[in-house]
């Protein structure tokens, strides 16, 4: 299991700051998380003002 962060982000980097594993970094269109590392520990999807990182 690990998040991951759907086309409605807008790119606003709060998720990267959150995340204590640091899995999240800028992409080309949306930020990205890097399932490997996450931990699922929901700080992203917490912090997200539109929603987009979502539990696999
Ligand atoms: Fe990072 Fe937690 Fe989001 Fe995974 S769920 S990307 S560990 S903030
Ligand atoms: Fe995208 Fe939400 Fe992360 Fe902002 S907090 S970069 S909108 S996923």
């Amino acid at each position: 299991m690990a998040y991951k962060i759907t086309s409605e982000c807008i790119s606003c980097g709060a998720c990267a700051a959150e995340c204590p594993v640091n899995a999240i970094s800028q992409g080309d269109t949306t930020y990205v998380i890097d399932a490997d590392s996450c931990i699922d520990c929901g700080n992203c999807s917490s912090v997200c003002p539109v929603g987009a990182p979502v539990a696999e």
